[in-house]
C-alpha cells in the first residue's frame, strides 16, 4: 500500500491526533534512550485502546506493513527502534494509560500497556499495596515495555522478574485478533501458558494491550544499609548470610565495583561515598517487612557478626528515609554518571550465583592481559546473579574501533559466561544488540523451537522485524 493511502486509512482509524507525521514530532520515537540506534517510519501510529491497536494490526497485516511496538523507548537494546528503511510503523502505546481495575482483595491491578511503571506503583500504593517492580526507568518507562521486556531491577530478588508478577494479559495478535487473557487466576491448569510466550518476546509475536498483575501487601518499614566489602566472593558469602539470617526480609541486595562507585562521585551532583574509606566492592541492602519495628535490630546484628567473622570491612545502616534515598541515588546514577564518563560496551550477563566470583576473577584476568587499558565498570543485582559487567571505552573513540572492539570484548566475555552456564542477556533483551550473538549461544534445538513459534504465530514476519530471530 502507498504510504499516503496507509496514512489516510490509519488516520480513520485512530484520528488526526493520533498519528506522528512530522520529522520533528517522531524524533524522539526514532533514536533510542542511549542514542545507539537510528531508524525511520512513515508514521508513528497512538492508538487509544485494544479495540483501535486491533483495528491498525488488521490493516497493516492486509497491507503488509510491518510494525514496531513502542511504550516507553527506555529498552536498552533497540528493540523499540524501527529500521532505516523508512517502511517500518511504529506503534506507541502511550495514549493507552488507563488503570482499569484494582483489586484489593484478590491482591490484583488490571492495567493498559501503555500506563507508566511508577503509575502502576502509585495506584498499588493508593489501595494499601504493592507492586513491586522497580527499575532506574520506572518514571520513563511502560508496563507493556516491561512485559515485552521481562524486566527484571532491583526487588527480583523477592518478588521475581515481571514474568513472576503477570496473571494474565490482554494480546492483539499480527492479525488484529484479540486475545483477552486477564485472568486474575493464581490457578489456571487448562493449557498451554500462552501470556509467557508473550512475555519477553519484545514485541515479536504480537501487541500486549493489557495486563492483570499481582500485587502484594505493602512494606510498613524498610532498613537499608551500605557496605564495604574486599572481593566479590565475600560479597556472595555476605549475600548468603544475609538470606540465612533474614530470609524473605531480603528485599535488595545491590552490588558494584570501587571503581562504579568512583565514576558516579565524579559525574553525579552531590553523590558521595557513605563510608569513609574505600573498598573494592559495596553492597547496598534492603530488608522491608509488614512489620518492620525489629528490622534496624536484625540488620545490625546480622552485619554486625559478618564484621566480626571478617566477611565485611565497613558498613553503615541509614537512620532515616533521607539517609537510604541517598545510597539508592548512588545504585541509580550509575547510568548517567556512565555515560557521561565515556561509552560503555555493556554486558548485561547472569550466571548461578555460586560461580559469580569465579566468573568475574576470571574476566578480569583474561580483559587485563586482552584489553590492558579499559577499564571495566561492574555493577549489578547480585542476589539474581545479574551483573552489568561493562568495559568503558573513551567518549571520543572512532566509531570503526568501537565496533572492533565490542565485538571482541563481546566475544570474550560471552564466551566465558556460557563456559559457566550463563546468559548474555539477563534483563535487557535481545533487541538488536544481541540477536546475531543469540544463534551462538542458543542450541539448534531452541532455535527452532522459537522460529516455529514465531512462524506460527507471525507468518509474514510483520510484528517488529530484525529484533530478537
Ligand atoms: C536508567 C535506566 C535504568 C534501567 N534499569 C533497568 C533495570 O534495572 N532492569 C531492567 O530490566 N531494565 C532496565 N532498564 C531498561 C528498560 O527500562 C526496560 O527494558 C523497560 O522494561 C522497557 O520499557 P519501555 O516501555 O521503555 O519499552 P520500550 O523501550 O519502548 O520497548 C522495549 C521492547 O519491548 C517492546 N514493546 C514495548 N511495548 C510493547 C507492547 N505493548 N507490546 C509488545 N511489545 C512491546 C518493544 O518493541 C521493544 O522490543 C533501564 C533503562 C534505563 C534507561
Amino acid at each position: 500500500m502507498r504510504k499516503p493511502e496507509l496514512i489516510e486509512r490509519l488516520s480513520h482509524l485512530v484520528g488526526d491526533t493520533g498519528l506522528v507525521l512530522d520529522a520533528e514530532g517522531q524524533a524522539p520515537y526514532v533514536r533510542d534512550w542511549l542514542g545507539k540506534w537510528q531508524g525511520g517510519t512513515p508514521v508513528v501510529v497512538r492508538p487509544r485502546n485494544a479495540t483501535e491497536v486491533s483495528a491498525v494490526m488488521r490493516l497493516c497485516h492486509q497491507s503488509r506493513t510491518p510494525v514496531v511496538p513502542q511504550g516507553g523507548n527506555t529498552g536498552m537494546s533497540g528493540g523499540a527502534t524501527p529500521d532505516a528503511s523508512g517502511a517500518q510503523v511504529i506503534l506507541s502505546l502511550n495514549r493507552m494509560t488507563r488503570i482499569r481495575e484494582v483489586d484489593p482483595v484478590n491482591n490484583t491491578l488490571c492495567a493498559d500497556a501503555g500506563v507508566l511503571l511508577a503509575d502502576v506503583q502509585q495506584a498499588a500504593r493508593c489501595a494499601g499495596r504493592l507492586f513491586p517492580l522497580s527499575l532506574g526507568s520506572e518514571g520513563s518507562c511502560t508496563l507493556g515495555g516491561n512485559l515485552a521486556t521481562n524486566a527484571g531491577g532491583t526487588a527480583v530478588l523477592r518478588y521475581g522478574n515481571t514474568r513472576d508478577l503477570a496473571l494474565g494479559l490482554e494480546v492483539v495478535l499480527p492479525d488484529g485478533r484479540v486475545w483477552n487473557g486477564l485472568r486474575g487466576l493464581r490457578k489456571d491448569n487448562t493449557g498451554y501458558d500462552l501470556k509467557s510466550l508473550f512475555i519477553g518476546s519484545e514485541g515479536t509475536l504480537g501487541i500486549i494491550t493489557g495486563a492483570m498483575l499481582k500485587l502484594f501487601p505493602a512494606p510498613a518499614g524498610r532498613a537499608t544499609a551500605w557496605v564495604g566489602v574486599e572481593s566479590l566472593a565475600q560479597v556472595v558469602g555476605l549475600l548468603t548470610r544475609m538470606q540465612a539470617a533474614c530470609g524473605d526480609r531480603l528485599t535488595a541486595f545491590e552490588m558494584m565495583s570501587a571503581r562504579c562507585l568512583d565514576l558516579i562521585v565524579a559525574h553525579v551532583d552531590g553523590a558521595a561515598n557513605p563510608l569513609s574509606a574505600r573498598h573494592p566492592y559495596y553492597a547496598l541492602l534492603e530488608l522491608s517487612d509488614t512489620e518492620p519495628s525489629g528490622l534496624p535490630a536484625m540488620l545490625e546484628s546480622t552485619l554486625g557478626g559478618a564484621l566480626e567473622a571478617g566477611l565485611i570491612q565497613d558498613c553503615v545502616i541509614a537512620m532515616n528515609d533521607s539517609q537510604a534515598q541517598s545510597m539508592w541515588r548512588l545504585r541509580e546514577g550509575i547510568s548517567q554518571a556512565q555515560m557521561r564518563a565515556g561509552k560503555a560496551v555493556k554486558h548485561d550477563i547472569a550466571v548461578p550465583i555460586s560461580r559469580l566470583a569465579a566468573f568475574v576473577d576470571e574476566a578480569d584476568l583474561a580483559l587485563m592481559s586482552e584489553f590492558p587499558h579499559l577499564p571495566v565498570v561492574n555493577f549489578g543485582h547480585i542476589g539474581d546473579g545479574n551483573l552489568h559487567y561493562n568495559v568503558l571505552l573513551p567518549l571520543d573513540v572512532a566509531p570503526a574501533e568501537y565496533a572492533r572492539l565490542t565485538a571482541a570484548l563481546n566475544r570474550r566475555v560471552h564466551d566465558l559466561v556460557a563456559q559457566r552456564g550463563g546468559s548474555i542477556s539477563a534483563e535487557h533483551g535481545v533487541g538488536q544488540l544481541r540477536r546475531d550473538e543469540l544463534r551462538r549461544y542458543k542450541s539448534p534445538v531452541e532455535m527452532d523451537l522459537m522460529l516455529m513459534i514465531k512462524r506460527a504465530l507471525d507468518p509474514n514476519q510483520l510484528m517488529n522485524p530484525g529484533k530478537l530471530l
